[in-house]
């Protein structure tokens, strides 16, 4: 039998004829959303996932961040050059262990190669990055949730003998890229100061914004859903295959055959797409939270700590702080050291708190080239794919669903798909 829906997210009416929905696989954020624009749209949603929206994934514990700042893919040819300063043995965030290096070299090869593709690939990203707050802005509006947003932009800073040089050079490229860019405030930089000896150099970037709550935005466009007519329901999705032009969905309690399915589980969704003839090599970069319930937050934006590789956010009743970048198999436990060190540095940084969070990990689900997934299949089967959105899920959610809403509607979508389309990774290998 299937588990039942938790019951915020249930609707009363009688179920469309199971052939007729849109199954939605993942109640991430990007799921969330794909399955409100969906419903909004017209059609039969049913959203499937195995827990609660995004209390599962990556989609609960991230930073609640709306980078529209971060328009470039991460694979750089710079960054092969000095990677190596930005590895944990060297004090940095990135943790790639020794026993996953066998596992990961062909990830790291398409990396590396799409390293020297990166101008290439910007505009693929940045045209889905850059409007991306606008539209978060309008979707929750459109569903009744506006104060979920805050457009108060975000601070970084720099700290050291580097530390003007480095803002500097952030704040020229920046103004290129024609964001709005302005000194922190002398009153916030003078708190970051005083907590912390040596130069400091700070940042306001103002066209960024960020969530009170991540797991909140993901409910609500789910309740907006359903409300819109669809339906969520916490199962087990244990395979999926084409069958006579649909898709057949088997979840443990049911077998389904749907008029579409979108697959969007995050870094799990590779084994799905296998079936249809499509290749996602994601892997899962792990990142980490602690939350501090009791200390005041110095800002109502959030505060990046350039030096330190982390960021704090203001968010409903805590604060979030968040950073790394580890190579980790998703599932695996996680390195409490590393949550150890995340608290020692933000103790440094004056971040002390009388309760004590124990932490939390999540997959950020990664493509080597940090290019989203978005499209369909090839062949006959109705089957379309939203995966691969790294570091800036909720950022690009809002983004990924319009898009998705028009290509499962047979409209123009309103971005250039065909970068994202996940043939560019070759054929799936023989099992
Ligand atoms: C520490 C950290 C900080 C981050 N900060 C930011 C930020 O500030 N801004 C930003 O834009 N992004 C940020 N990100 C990235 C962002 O969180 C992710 O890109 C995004 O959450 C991915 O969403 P998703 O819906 O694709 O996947 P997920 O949130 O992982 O959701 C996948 C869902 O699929 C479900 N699922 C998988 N397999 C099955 C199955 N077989 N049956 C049923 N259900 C299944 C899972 O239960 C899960 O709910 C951060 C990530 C991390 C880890």
């Amino acid at each position: 039998m299937s588990a039942p829906s938790s019951p915020a997210f249930s609707n009363r009416s009688a179920p469309p004829k199971s052939d007729e929905r849109i199954a939605v696989i993942g109640a991430g954020i990007v799921g969330s959303a794909i399955a409100w624009c969906l419903a909004r749209d017209g059609h039969p949603v049913l959203l499937l996932d195995r827990a609660d929206p995004a209390s599962a994934g990556a989609s609960f514990g991230n930073a609640g961040h709306i980078a529209v700042e971060q328009l470039e893919p991460l694979p750089s040819i710079e960054l092969l050059l000095t990677f190596w300063r930005e590895l944990t043995l060297c004090g940095g965030c990135v943790h790639i262990p020794l026993h996953r290096l066998a596992a990961l070299a062909p990830w790291l090869a398409r990396f590396t190669a799409a390293a020297f593709h990166q101008q290439r690939n910007t505009p693929s990203l940045a045209a889905l990055v850059r409007p991306a707050a606008d539209i978060l802005e309008r979707t929750l509006r459109d569903i009744g949730r506006p104060e979920l947003l805050m457009r108060r932009g975000h601070y970084a800073f720099w700290f050291g003998s580097r530390a003007r040089e480095q803002a500097a050079r952030e704040a020229q490229e920046a103004r290129e890229r024609g964001f709005g860019i302005e000194p922190a405030p002398a009153e916030l930089t003078g708190v970051i100061k005083a907590r912390t000896p040596g130069a400091v150099a700070g940042l306001w970037f103002r066209d960024s914004a960020h969530v009170l709550d991540p797991q909140n935005v993901a409910a609500a466009l789910v309740q907006a859903a359903v409300r819109a007519g669809g339906q969520f329901q916490r199962e087990e999705v244990l395979e999926i295959f084409p069958e006579g032009g649909r898709v057949a969905v088997r979840t443990a309690g049911q077998l389904l055959k749907v008029r579409a399915a979108v697959v969007c589980a995050g870094v799990q969704s590779a084994p799905f797409l296998r079936r249809f003839g499509l290749r996602a090599p994601l892997t899962s970069e792990r990142g980490y939270h602690l939350e501090f319930a009791d200390t005041p937050a110095l800002s109502d934006a959030p505060v990046v700590y350039a030096s330190h590789d982390l960021i704090v956010t203001p968010m409903r009743g805590r604060l979030r702080a968040t950073s790394y970048l580890e190579f980790e198999r998703h599932g695996a436990p996680p390195d409490v050291r590393k949550i150890e060190r995340l608290r020692r540095t933000l103790e440094g940084l004056g971040y002390t708190s009388r309760t004590r969070h124990d932490g939390w990990v999540g997959s950020r689900p990664t493509l080597p080239d940090y290019l989203p997934g978005i499209g369909r299949a090839p062949g006959d089967a109705p089957l379309f794919y939203a995966v691969g959105h790294q570091h800036l899920g909720l950022t690009l959610s809002t983004p990924t669903a319009e898009a998705m809403a028009a290509l499962v509607s047979g409209r123009e979508p309103p971005f250039d798909l065909r970068p994202l389309d996940l043939r560019r990774f070759g054929a799936p290998r023989p099992r």
